[in-house]
């Protein structure tokens, strides 16, 4: 218990760090993308290699930009936009789309619970979340196997709610279960932190979980691992089982909005 604690003041520490230095960087990278813009308006036409150096820049930049984004979500300075979500509705959607991402050797199960939800969340960032977690799901399981994806009502316990530093009551538990080559406890107790990877250059940035993260901490809620070597992964997604009646996010105020995370 204490551990688990631990671990999430851990998280809040680097999201720190890491929320000021992507801010700044962010800032920066809007000055030298507005110049790059200005340049390439400017430049004699005609010429392909200067041409080519410019666009060489701004696609450099543009890695950059989108680098830090996903940094900020991190840190959980993006903002959201939540709506009222039915988790069942969410993952059903999702289940083609993820079929033809993972690819024919991964088997795609979806567990339905019964009457689950629903949730106020941002809707692109957690289907982006859950295929974050699907693809780590797919490369743990280079000879194919079964993805499990699962939805069920949970309630956190003021104990339980304490070491992970979220409010006790009804949560939205979302699942990803593989069978995958697994965790050994040194890569799990890093797994979040944004850049670690244990995957080839150019196959992994190390952003996938810590963006799972922070987007799931902003949202109130929060992520559990178990993991063993060559048993496989479940990850477990907790989010705030939303009480309020049935309005639109878009119609809600703003600040009723951000006072439902
Ligand atoms: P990336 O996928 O780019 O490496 P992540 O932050 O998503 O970045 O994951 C960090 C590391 O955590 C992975 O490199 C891998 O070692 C480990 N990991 C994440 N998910 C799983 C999983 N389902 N099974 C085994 N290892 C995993």
């Amino acid at each position: 218990a204490e551990e688990q604690l631990r671990q999430v003041q851990k998280m809040e520490a680097v999201g720190r760090l890491t929320g000021g230095i992507a801010h700044d960087f962010n800032n920066m990278l809007a000055v030298i993308m507005g110049s790059l813009n200005l340049l390439q308006r400017k430049l004699a036409h005609g010429d392909a290699d200067v041409e080519r150096l410019a666009n060489a820049a701004i696609e450099g930049t543009r890695h950059a930009a989108a680098l830090t984004n996903r940094l900020q979500a991190f840190s959980r300075q993006q903002s959201l936009a939540p709506e009222r979500i039915d988790p069942n509705n969410l993952v059903t959607g999702m289940s083609d789309m993820l079929a033809r991402t993972l690819g024919e050797r991964v088997r795609v199960e979806t567990v339905l619970g019964a009457e689950v939800g629903p949730v106020m969340a941002d809707r692109a960032q957690l289907e982006n979340a859950l295929v974050n977690l699907c693809i780590n799901a797919r490369d743990a399981m280079p000879d194919g196997g079964t993805l499990t994806l699962a939805t069920a009502n949970a309630v956190i316990d003021a104990a339980e709610a304490k070491n992970y530093a979220i409010a006790a009551g009804e949560y939205v538990l979302i699942t990803t279960k593989d069978a995958g080559v697994g965790m050994v406890p040194e890569v799990m107790a890093r797994a979040f932190d944004p850049f670690f990877t244990t995957k080839d250059v150019g196959k992994g940035t190390g952003l996938g979980l810590s963006q799972v993260y922070g987007f799931v901490r902003q949202s109130g809620g929060h992520v559990k691992v178990e993991s063993a070597p060559g048993r496989g992964t479940v990850v477990e997604i907790y989010l705030p089982r939303h009480h309020g009646e049935a309005i639109a996010a878009s119609a809600a105020p703003a600040a009723q909005r951000t006072q439902v995370l």
